[in-house]
Order: structure tokens, then sequence, then C-alpha cells
């Protein structure tokens, strides 16, 4: 065993399934005798977890690399490694003489080499295991993003991950329940399931979508809620909703990504589906669970978007009541197809799109968050004052705003009534 230790600070940018892969880096790391602690706690070495997937994530993470050179070169940072969705969508050697000062870059799929590289750099030694401290968790303990997969098929035409995350693999039903278990021990109360597309899960196991399989298993756990996040809408099936509807532990809530409405974009988006479809899938989980929050997101501005699609978006989510969704404008990728389309869209109508689409979305929230007073609900404590219900997932939708005078310990659970509804949030008493 070794006894070298040595200090470093982990920056991890991007989305949840990032941060899966930062807890694994962070505890590989720890393994291997570096300790982690806050940034600017004289460590030595500070190892960024990069996000590239659109050119805004791009630019966040070329300020990070260029804030910590900085730090190297002023003499408070002794060593720098790069990994993840950035050394993974662009060349290392161009990436190396852009930014000569960074010691290690890996990529996504070469991320398993960190610790003996960074032994190697910074003990002059091979890599050993050392003595494990205690498994170290990046989100609260009663909460736990579970990746179930890795990579996508899908090739929707904007999109970059699949070049930068490969082909998709998923996890075996054994080693999805074993990493929930590990989780569980730890605290969790509830598990995201993450993945580039979840209800991809099993096809290259079973041959066909398969995520259902997957829930059935997760579902004999001891948790409170399972929440099916990133779901796309074409693979969506009967099964996937009968398993749903069996078990009170998955809770009345998904994430489904639906883009846009309009059939021809959907379709240069080689979204696999058309609006019938996607109404149809919408009824069906309505249906079969008539009180579900559905979260999704869109893209505004996509290459030949008229202002009669945006007008249907608008009706569209009024008459399909969506709980959350996030707005993003269309970011051209050079590498996508997507990026070849003529019709661009100018950057300040997009703006004005997304403004036009988010304050109808405010609004139908209220109004519907103004109805759910007087309800009361099983609350999820976050923290001392603030809450979620099934219906909010953590770290993206709105919350529970709490009033109580009983001391409130995050991770448990309380009953609590609504009595107020503000903006995004709701106001609840313990
Ligand atoms: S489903 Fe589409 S948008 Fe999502 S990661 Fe795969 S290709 Fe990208």
């Amino acid at each position: 065993m070794s006894k070298k230790t040595a200090l470093f600070s982990f920056i991890s940018l991007g989305c949840a399934r990032t941060l899966v892969d930062s807890e694994g880096l962070v505890n590989a790391l720890h393994g291997a005798g570096f300790q982690l602690v806050e940034e600017g706690s004289k460590e030595s070495l500070t190892v960024l977890n990069t996000c590239s997937f659109i050119k805004a994530a791009i630019d966040e993470t070329e300020a990070n690399i260029r804030l910590l050179i900085d730090k190297k070169n002023s003499g408070d940072l002794k060593y720098l490694a790069v990994v993840g969705c950035y050394p993974s969508r662009f060349k290392k050697a161009d990436l190396s003489v852009k930014f000569p000062e960074v010691d290690i870059w890996l990529t996504t799929q070469e991320e398993s080499q960190l610790k003996s590289l960074l032994s190697e750099l910074v003990f002059k030694e091979k890599f050993t295991p050392s003595a494990i401290p205690p498994y170290k968790k990046l989100t609260p303990s009663h909460y736990s993003f579970l990746k179930i997969s890795e990579g996508c098929d899908n090739w929707c035409s904007f999109c970059t991950i699949p070049k930068i995350r490969g082909t998709h693999v998923s996890k075996t039903v054994d080693e999805v329940v074993s990493d929930a278990k590990i989780q569980i021990a730890l605290g969790a109360k509830e598990l995201l399931l993450i993945a580039e597309d979840t209800t991809a899960w099993g096809e290259d196991i079973y041959g066909k979508p398969s995520f259902h399989i997957l829930l059935d298993a997760l579902a004999q756990l001891d948790v409170t809620w399972i929440r099916p996040m990133y779901i796309f809408p074409s693979r969506v099936n009967k099964e996937l909703i009968d398993v749903m509807t069996k078990y009170p532990t998955i809770s009345n809530y998904i994430d489904m990504p639906i883009q846009h409405v309009s059939t021809p974009l959907l379709k240069s988006m080689n979204r696999r589906h058309d609006r019938e479809f996607l109404e149809k899938v919408l009824n069906d989980f309505r249906n079969a669970m008539p009180d579900i929050a559905i979260r999704t997101t869109l893209i505004l501005g996509y290459p030949g978007e008229t202002e009669q699609d945006v007008d249907d978006l608008v009706q569209f989510i009024e008459d399909y009541p969506f709980a959350h969704i996030g707005c993003f404008g269309y970011s051209e990728e050079k590498e996508t197809r997507a990026a070849r389309i003529k019709e661009k869209i100018a950057p300040d109508v997009i703006r004005k799109r997304i403004e036009r689409v988010m304050t109808r979305q405010h609004e139908l929230v209220e109004q519907r968050n103004k109805a759910r007073i007087g309800q009361t609900l099983d609350i999820v404590i976050d923290r001392a004052d603030f809450g979620r219900s099934e219906y909010e997932a953590p770290e993206v939708d709105g919350g529970i705003r709490i009033q109580s005078d009983k001391v409130l310990v995050p991770g448990h659970v309380h009953k609590g009534t609504i009595i107020d509804a503000k903006g995004y949030d709701l106001v609840a008493t313990i």
C-alpha cells in the first residue's frame, strides 16, 4: 500500500451524467492516495470534468481551464487534469497546443486511467491501491443519480453526444441493482435513473427496449421514490407504462425531452416519431397515471422553425400540461447534420421565442399550482426550509418552501399541506 498522499480539488461541469462520473473518479482517486478538499485549500492538483455538447458549454469549460491555468502560473496549483466530454469532442493533440499547461487530458472512455496517470505524475511511482476512506458522495445523501447505460445511438440531427460519448451500452440488471444497493446503504431514499436515453436500456441485451425489466428489479428495493429521467418518446411502450403504474415507489413523474411538436421539425431532428405519436404517448401516460408530473425540454429556433410552429408549441403546452419545462435556444454545432440546414433563425428571434414559450409556461404553472392549495402530500426535506414532493426532481425543478416550527432533517419525509403558490414554487406547512 502506498503511504503517499496529496490534496486535490474537483470541479464537475454539465449535467447529472457527468456528476455520476465525477463521483466515481473522486472515489477512485481516494483509493489511490489522493484526498478531496474544497477548492483553494492548498491542493496541489485539480481535476476538471467537462461538458462540450453545445458552444455555451465549451465556453464555460474553456473559461474554467483558463482560470486553473492562471492558478498554475501563479504557483497556487501544481497539476491540472482535464477529463470528460471536452477532450472527447476535440483532438487531444490540438488541445495540448491550445492549453499546453494541462498535464493530463482524458476522454470519457479513458477516465479509468486517471488514478494511475496521476499517481505517476504526482507521486512519481506506479499506482498502488491505498487504504480507501469512506465513499464520498457529491450529492446530498438522501438522493442519488444512478447511471443505467452509457452512450447513445439515436443521432438526433442537432446533437453531438453520440460522437462524444460513443454508442449505447447498457449496464446489466445486476450491475445497476448493485450500484443502487451501495447508494441505499449510503442513505439514498430516492434514485434518479439517468442515461442519454433511459428507454434505450436493454436494447443491446434483449434486442428491444426493456427499461421496464430494470424498473421492475429496482422497485423491489427499499426506497421512497424511483424517478425515471431522460425518456425518449418513440421508445415508450405499454410495458413501461404498466410497470410504472404497478409500483407505488416508481414516482408519478417522468422527464421526457420532446424538443418540439412540429412533425416536419421532429422529422428533420431525426426524433423517430411525429406529433400524433407524441400526443398518443402523453395521453397513454396520463390515462394510466392521471396525476403524473411530466418534465420536458424544448429547443427553440431549430433551422426552419416558423412562427406558426411556435404558435403550435404554445398551444400544445396549454393542451398537454407539462409540470416543468426547460427551454433552450438552438445551438449550431458544426459536426452535426442540422448545421447544414440553410434556414437559420436569428439569435434575437430565438431569444424572443424562448421568452414567449416560458412566459406562457410560467402563467400555466402558476394557475395549476394555485389549484393545488389545500392538498396534503409527502414532502422530502432537502434543506431546513425547502423540500419536494414526488412531482419535483432535485436540482432541475421548482420545489416546496416550508413553514414549520419543527427542526426538519434533510432526507426525512413529512406530510405537508400546501397553503400558497409563489412562481414555480409551492409553500407548505408541516
Ligand atoms: S437522445 Fe438525441 S438528444 Fe439525447 S443524447 Fe441521444 S442523440 Fe443526443
